[in-house]
Order: structure tokens, then sequence, then C-alpha cells
């Protein structure tokens, strides 16, 4: 069996699905399965809500 870390982290990208800028910059945790692929953010560059696509590295 492979040891496991309990905490777990990675830091990711937040990029806007609509124009693409990476707006935020943020640390998710990859121990419990799968991550939110998709969160709704404010972009700043078209100054509205749109849905932000987790990035990695
Ligand atoms: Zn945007």
């Amino acid at each position: 069996m492979a040891k496991k870390k309990k905490s777990k982290r990675e830091y990711v990208w937040l990029e806007c699905g609509d124009c693409g800028q990476r707006n935020y910059r943020t640390e998710i945790s990859v121990a419990e399965g799968a991550p939110k692929l998709e969160l709704q953010k404010y972009c700043k560059s078209e100054r509205k809500r749109t849905t932000h696509k987790i990035r990695r590295k």
C-alpha cells in the first residue's frame, strides 16, 4: 500500500472560461478525490461573474 499524506495540497489557477484570463490563484486539497472543477468567480477584465475552471500548472 502506498503512503498517503492527509494534507496533500496543490496550487492551481482559476481561469476565466470566457476570456481565458487567469484571475485567481488558489490552493485545493487533492486528498478528497476529485476537486470541484468549475467555480463562479468575478472576472476583473469583464466586470462580471463567469465560470472559472481550475488549471493545474
Ligand atoms: Zn473573463
